[in-house]
Formats: structure tokens, sequence, C-alpha cells
């Protein structure tokens, strides 16, 4: 049988390289067509067979990528894709009830946490912000019986601070809590949360999930199906958050290369950060595959293959010289997002203004699939022409 290729029977590489072994049953087809129906024929008996009838709450192509990534995430109530990771997130958020309380990570993506400060208040819903990497901050900000969300971001953007996931979850679970993760940073080829006791995983699939720089996606994969999940799926088929069929496909042309570039991108950053290493004009490095970084040991436990592709430096001569490295690199490009097959530096203070933790003197790195050597040469002359050598 050419049909199907069993999970069980072969590795999520060999999955996501076939994106499941589907293979369109009409033309036997070994990409599957890009379904871009709206609408749906009703059977005579007014039923809708397929499973199909509108395109807001529901679209095969989008299942096609869903399916791939719930079995990278070793999801079991599957996966559910929307229009951007910001979609994804704030429909998780969305699905509390007024008077809950929601822990949340002070390093955290930035318009997340803007968005939390804003919105949150409006639907009566407390969240409070600590370091969750200090498990003792974190269980002291739980309020049993209110505290209904624990939410951490690890590695968390842009400091690269790590959370102990199955330490959080198990806080989160002895208090009546969900833990929901957001993995963008060290995606499913270096950490499954929900292998470690997670509820809810989050991506922003613009970022390495779809890699190329050229679709916005976001995606939430839980374990359980349980009236929580449900109450997600009813807000995104309710809001229209769920994502375009065209861009699931070309997520899904992406995930299968997902573990070759995710297995560059993290190599090249590893290697960077230890070149990087006693540069004369770098004053630290943010990285947790460093073994002096103080998310090192956790990381080591919880990440495998690999610590990622994301990195920070902060420059020794400060926020002009940090501009003016960014100003003179040539090979890496100085835009915001990450993940992409492309190199980006960006001095993230100038982004995420005042109440960020972000130092001013910091460039955050998100290594692609370039040479590191080019990389490396080329970040070193940016770092000495911004020093005046
Ligand atoms: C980019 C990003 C988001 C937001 O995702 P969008 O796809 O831009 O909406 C959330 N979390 C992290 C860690 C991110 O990097």
């Amino acid at each position: 049988m050419q049909d199907d290729i069993s999970p069980v029977d072969f590795s999520c590489r060999s999955l996501a390289a076939q994106a499941m072994g589907r293979i369109d049953p009409v033309t036997r087809a070994v990409v599957m067509p890009l379904h871009v129906a709206t609408t749906f024929i009703r059977d005579p008996d007014n039923g809708y067979s397929s499973g199909y009838s509108y395109a807001r709450p529901d679209n095969a192509t989008v299942r096609e990528a869903e399916a791939v990534i719930a079995m990278l995430e070793g999801a079991q109530a599957g996966a559910m894709l929307f229009g951007s990771g910001m979609a994804a997130a704030t429909a998780v958020f969305g699905a509390l009830e007024p008077g809950d309380h929601v822990v949340a990570g002070t390093v955290m993506y930035w318009a997340l946490k803007r968005w939390l400060r804003t919105e949150m208040p409006r639907r009566g819903i407390t969240v409070d912000f600590v370091a969750t990497d200090d498990l003792d901050a974190l269980r002291a900000a739980i309020r049993p019986g209110q505290t209904k969300l624990v939410w951490i971001e690890t590695p968390g953007n842009p400091l690269w601070t790590v959370t102990d996931i199955a330490a959080a979850a198990e806080i989160a679970r002895s208090a009546g809590a969900r833990l929901a993760v957001d993995s963008t940073a060290a995606s499913p080829f270096h950490t499954r949360p929900l292998d470690l006791g997670a509820d809810i995983v989050m991506h922003s699939a613009t970022k390495i999930l779809n890699g190329h720089s050229d679709v916005v996606a976001g995606v939430l994969a839980a374990a359980k199906a349980d009236g929580f999940w449900e109450r997600i799926a009813g807000i995104r088929a309710g809001s229209g958050g769920i994502l375009g069929p065209f861009e699931a496909y070309l997520l899904m042309r992406s995930l299968r290369t997902f573990h070759l570039r995710a297995a560059a991108q993290s190599a090249g950053a590893m290697r960077l950060a230890l070149a990087l290493r006693g540069h004369p004009h770098v004053a630290r490095i943010l990285y947790p595959g460093l073994d002096d970084d103080p998310g090192y040991a956790v990381a080591a436990r919880q990440m495998r293959d690999g610590f990622g592709f994301m990195l920070s430096i902060r420059v020794a001569g400060g926020e002009a010289a940090a501009i003016g490295t960014a100003a003179r690199v040539r090979l890496w490009k100085r835009a915001t997002s990450l993940g992409g097959v492309e190199s980006l530096i960006e001095h993230r203070a100038s982004v995420e203004g005042p109440d960020s933790p972000c130092p001013p003197d910091l460039l955050r790195l998100s290594t692609g699939i370039e040479d590191p050597v080019d990389l490396y040469r080329d970040l070193d002359a940016a770092l000495r022409g911004a020093h005046g050598d």
C-alpha cells in the first residue's frame, strides 16, 4: 500500500519530508491539491458527508499542514492554524473568562505583552508578569483557584532566557491552571513542550516553521481535546482567524525541509556564538547553548540536537556602536523577524520601547543557512568598523 505511511513506523523527519505520505486519491499525485473553494455541495439528504461546508471554520489544505505540525509536536488533540502568530496566541487568551488570572513571563514577544497589557484588563482578566526562569517567582505569582493560565516563552525573545517547561507544567497543574508555551524559538526540532507536560504549544509559523520569510501564520497544538480547546476552535471559526489556503500550502511545502533547515540554522548559531566568545567588541553573548549561559543546564535537558537559531549579543561600545554595527553588515540583512533561511540582524530596543527588558546595546541575530564563516566575517568587520578599528 502506497497511500499511507504510519506515524508509528517512521520518524518525524521522514513523515514531514513526505507531508505525512498523503497521495491525492483522484490523480495519484505525490503533492496534495490546493483547495481554494469557499463552499461545498450539500448532500440530497441535507448533510455534508465530506465534512466540509464553508471555508471559514475549516479548509482541507489547512488541515494538511495542521496534520504535519500536530505530528511534529506529538499533539494528541491536533493543531489549529491561524492567520498569524498573534491570532493564535490571542485566541488562547480569548478563551479565558472574566475574573481569571494569568501569569506570563517578563521576557516574551513584545507585541503580545503589549496586547495583554491593553486588552486583558478590558475583559476583566488580570495578568502578572514574572521572570518564569525563576521557578520560585513563578510559584509565588500563582493564585490558586484564580490562576487559569500560565504562559511561558522559551527561549524567551530577545534575551533567550530558558524556562523549565516540565517544572512550570507541574506548578501550573498543581494550582489547577493550564500551561501554554510559545515555542517559536525552540521549534519542534529541539523541544516538544507537550511531551514535557504543557497543555498547549504555540508558534509563530511565520518564523522557522515556514522559514522563507514569505508567509505570516500561527499555530496552536494541544495535548487534550477538552472544553478549553473547543472554545479556541470556536473563537477561530467565529472570528475568521483561520490561515488562508495558499499560505497553508506554502507552509506545508516548507515543512518538508524543516528538519534540514532547523539543523543547519542551529549549528550555524552555535558556531557563531563560539566564534564571538572573546571578541573584543562583544560584551556578552546571550545563547543558551553556551555552557556558561544561565539557561544552559535547563536548555541541555529540554532541548535536543542543538539550542536553536536565535542569539543576541551586547555590543561593548553601547547603543551607538550596536546601531553602527547593524548599519555596516553586508551579508546579514537589517530587518525584523526571525527563522528565515536568510540571516537577520536587529537593534531590538529600537522596536520594543521603554518598558522592555531589552538593553539598548543588544543586537538580535537570527541565523539563516548561509556559510557560518561568511556570517562571522561580515559581523566581525561590522563590529570593528563601528568601533573605529
Ligand atoms: C513573531 C513572534 C510572534 C508573533 O507572530 P506573528 O506571526 O508575527 O503574528 C509571537 N511569538 C514569538 C516568539 C515571535 O517571534
